[in-house]
């Protein structure tokens, strides 16, 4: 996790053009198609090894009814709100304006973390601004041209302090921001989503008979057994434990206690299956148990599908890791087979653990943490939009029998897993090819391993 760095000053002062230094060409470009909603412009941004979120309030500088001034307060108000970071910026060509002021009050009264910028600094006739700019009140003001890319250097040294302060705060929080994000309670105009613990991550640990799935769930709960047996309300064969994981509170949903539990009259194969299928109904985050010995057997291939089916995330673990010999070449196979067999569940995590004696599992606890975190990743649309405009260019989509496909604009619908929604024409003439082409961008381009991604292709005339 990063911090958020807002941009914000008076129109004209450079905010866009700063904002399209820091976040690189590609995802800058700006989004002026009709009908696309309208909100901050927000992007991934980056001065060397200090990265963050960046937000430019300009994107809201509409036509409005609205005074200026009221506007401008309401947007740097907004923007204080959302931001970890204000860079203030002001023109060092034209001086201190009494706009200008207006922020440094807001900011000031605020108590924001501030740090002060004199843009278009290129150039002699800004050195009587950069004094003037003292009389803000805001610290020492930092000479840059967002044009021209100085000052950069010391926009980054004055980042680095608050960035480790961001960093350390992640880390003392990462229990309680990392889990459950609320699916519904943002829209694309706010912040990129919000962190509220409800309730125990739910997991559910899937595989076939003996691949040590009772073995690595009594690994986890370990003596901190909280509650077994049949949960009542979920259903009388559903058994699951609650414990805490890695500082996690986690429900797990054990399969292999129901197979036992019912083991008497029923086929094992064929229950295994059924079980392991009311377990990823209830289950958030699915862990898929391969024994090293028989790995990707029909039945594994079975579960993991049904998993992404149902739209759940996805570690891949790899059992009793502690009796392989050869554990470099049969990674390398096992990856080569991951790929080939389960393509739907491309980029998942694949951890090779020992439940028996532990060896692996803080690794297998933080991949289910990174895809559950994926899992719930919301992508605002003003990304989503410089990204579909990049994906067109980079491969326009086919002309079948001379009919132009236009895509319009992309918006996501949901999270848990992530659903998109790309407004086209004649989308039932846009092949699968095409559609894989798109999916597989928004995994790479955003970074979602681990968890299905659902895109629809909508009529759009
Ligand atoms: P915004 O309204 O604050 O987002 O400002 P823009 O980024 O749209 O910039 C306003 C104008 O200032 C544009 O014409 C830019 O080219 C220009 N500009 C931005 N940064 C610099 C700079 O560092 N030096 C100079 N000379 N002009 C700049
Ligand atoms: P389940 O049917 O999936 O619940 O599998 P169990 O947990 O009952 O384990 C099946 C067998 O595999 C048992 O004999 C376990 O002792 C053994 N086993 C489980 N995990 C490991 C492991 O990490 N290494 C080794 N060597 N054996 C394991």
């Amino acid at each position: 996790m990063t911090f958020t760095l807002a941009l914000v000053g008076r129109p004209n002062v450079g905010k866009s053009t700063l904002f399209n230094r820091l976040v690189g060409k590609k995802l800058a470009l700006v989004d002026d198609q009709p009908g696309v909603t309208r909100d901050l412009r927000e992007g991934p941004g980056r001065i060397a090894d200090i990265k963050f979120t960046v937000i430019d309030t300009a994107g809201l500088e509409e036509a409005t009814d609205e005074s200026l001034q009221g506007r401008m307060r309401r947007l740097t108000e907004r923007a204080v709100e959302m931001a970890d970071v204000c860079l203030f910026m002001i023109d060092a060509r034209a001086g201190v304006l009494p706009a200008d002021e207006v922020f440094a009050d807001i900011l000031r009264r605020k108590n924001a973390n501030v740090i002060l910028a004199a843009n278009k600094g290129e150039g002699k006739a800004a050195d009587a601004t950069i004094l003037e700019a003292y009389a803000l009140g805001l610290g020492e003001p930092i000479r840059l041209s967002a044009e021209h890319g100085e000052g950069m250097g010391e926009l980054m040294d004055a980042l680095r302090p608050l960035s480790e302060e961001f960093a350390e705060r992640d880390k003392r929080d990462a229990p309680e921001t990392d889990i459950d994000i609320d699916a519904d309670a943002e829209d694309d105009d706010d912040a990129v989503r919000v962190p509220t613990r409800t309730r125990p991550l739910q997991i559910a640990v899937v595989g076939r008979p003996n691949a040590g799935k009772s073995t690595l769930i009594n690994k986890i709960i370990g003596e901190d057994r909280l509650l077994t047996g049949p949960e009542a309300g979920i259903t009388r064969d559903a058994i699951s434990v609650q414990t805490d994981w890695g500082g996690v509170p986690m429900r797990i949903f054990d399969t292999a206690g129901m197979r036992k539990k019912a083991r008497i009259n029923e086929k094992l194969e064929k229950l295994s299956v059924s079980d392991g299928l009311r377990a990823v109904k209830f289950a958030e985050v699915v862990i898929v148990l391969l024994d090293v010995d028989i790995p990707f057997e029909q039945q594994d291939l079975r579960i993991a599908d049904l998993a992404e089916r149902e739209g759940r995330a996805v570690v891949i673990g790899v059992n009793k890791w502690d009796v392989e010999e050869d554990k470099q070449d049969k990674l390398r196979e096992l990856k080569e087979e991951f790929t080939r067999l389960l393509p739907q569940l491309r980029g998942a995590p694949l951890v090779t653990v020992s439940a028996k004696t532990g060896k692996g599992l803080d690794r297998l606890q933080q991949a289910v943490m990174r895809v559950y975190e994926t899992w719930n990743r919301r992508v605002t649309t003003a990304q989503l939009n410089r990204w579909l405009t990049g994906m067109l260019e980079q491969h326009p989509p086919p002309a079948p029998g001379g009919k132009r496909i236009k895509m319009r604009y992309a918006t996501q619908v949901k999270t848990r897993p992530p659903g998109f929604v790309v407004m086209t024409s004649h989308p039932d003439l846009v092949p699968a090819s095409y559609n894989r082409y798109l999916v597989n961008g928004l995994r790479e381009d955003f970074d979602m391993p681990g968890t299905p991604i659902r895109l629809t292709l909508r009529d759009q005339g």
